[in-house]
């Protein structure tokens, strides 16, 4: 079905931060599969992982328990501080397992129709709850009517947050990314997760951070809330959690994870052992080597460097990031910079019509930093030219 516009190349290969093509021609991922391979393409540990996994055993439903849905449940509990964890194939998938954890909790309080106060701007998939909770008119056009249950508030405002506060008696919980990705690299005010922590204390409500493109590195600290020294009762994940296997977890404070009794909640696929073996070795690198502070320190270099060669740069709005999640503003739709950028063997995509987006491998070294910072203004001054 033709819900996506493919770039006219055929990718064969992979291998750490590059691809190669059909015919040979080689790229440098600037955008990891939508944030996905952070640990860059055919890494050794996730492949020795899979080819482990699937000459044992690759489904059993989960009518029987798995050691590594074990193993994997056990590093997101130590690395998050929270402590269960549903896993998924996908990011929608954790999203809505949030919002039935939500919903449960509200019906716990009395509500018959709990709500959740969700931000303007946000993406968190295209299911029909999350599609209905995210904050693009795009991607919810012609799917009406909508999943009820949403407060739209604008993202990065406190105020408002606290004005639905004193209209609405029956709200369960704040869903946010920390970070928008989709809705075109949007970075809240330090304290805004601090903040509304704080109000979801003084409410009762449950406060769930959708970290599906933030998670797991790629803004500095393995998780973006750490950043704000809180920790949230729901986080959801998926993208770089198999880096590159389908994966989704939906992790949680004990109270909140124990809303669900057995058959409330499920996936035939969730948690198959050659996915979660998978992620036992992307999360077990991603220790090893401290990932998170590579992708603080490139993250910043590329940041700098960007800023540095456009900041001044008359069809450049704004030039924005945390770690090695980067936004570059333009002053109009740009999405035919794809082409010209795979002619100079770059790869990065552009999101909400005017934002490009790099979302690299947070394994990036300092060479490939600057190979985007030598390509990439050249690329805007010859597309703004047109
Ligand atoms: N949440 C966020 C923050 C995302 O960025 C995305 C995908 O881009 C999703 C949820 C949905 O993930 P998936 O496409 O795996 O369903």
């Amino acid at each position: 079905m033709s819900v996506y516009k493919p770039l006219p190349i055929q990718i064969e290969r992979g291998e750490g931060v590059w691809l190669w093509d059909t015919e040979g021609n080689r790229y440098l991922e600037a955008y990891s599969g939508i944030g996905v391979t952070s640990l860059g393409h055919a890494h050794p540990a996730v492949t020795q992982a899979i080819q482990n996994q699937a000459a044992k055993v690759l489904h059993t439903s989960n009518l029987f328990q798995n050691p590594n849905q074990k193993a994997l449940a056990d590093l997101l509990a130590r690395f998050s501080g929270l402590a269960k964890a549903f896993f998924c194939n996908s990011g929608c998938e954790a999203v809505e397992t949030a919002l039935k954890l939500i919903r449960l909790y509200g019906h716990q309080k009395g509500f018959e129709f709990p709500k959740v106060i969700v931000m303007e701007g946000a993406f968190h998939g295209r299911t029909m709850a999350t599609l209905s909770a995210g904050g693009s008119k795009k991607t919810q056009e012609g799917f009406e009517p909508l999943v009820p249950g949403f407060i739209r508030v604008p993202f990065n405002d406190i105020q408002s947050v606290k004005e639905a506060a004193k209209t609405h008696s029956d709200i369960a919980a704040i869903l946010v990314e920390p970070i928008q990705g989709e809705g075109g690299i949007k970075i809240p005010h330090d304290n805004y997760l601090s903040e509304l922590r704080a109000i979801c204390d003084q409410n009762g409500w449950i406060l769930a951070l959708d970290e599906v493109q933030s998670g797991l590195g790629r803004t500095g600290t393995l998780f973006s809330y750490q950043a704000a020294g809180i920790l949230p009762d729901i986080v959801t994940l998926a993208k770089s959690l198999g880096n590159g296997v389908p994966i989704g977890a939906c992790i949680a404070t004990e109270s909140v994870a124990d809303l669900f009794k057995p058959g409330n909640h499920g996936s035939t696929f969730g948690g198959n052992p050659l996915a979660t073996a998978a992620a036992v070795a992307t999360l077990t690198e991603i220790e090893k080597h401290k990932l998170w502070e590579n992708a603080k320190i490139q993250g910043q270099a590329l940041l700098q460097g960007l800023q540095a060669k456009l900041k001044n740069h008359p069809h450049v709005k704004d030039i924005r990031g945390k770690g090695l999640m980067i936004g570059i503003e333009l002053d109009r739709p740009c999405r035919e910079i794809l082409l010209k950028a795979l002619k100079k063997g770059l790869i990065f995509n552009v999101t909400n019509e005017s934002v490009i987006r790099l979302l690299p491998a947070i394994i990036y070294q300092a060479e490939h930093v600057q190979q985007v910072i030598d390509t990439l203004p050249s690329l805007i001054d010859e597309f703004t030219k047109q």
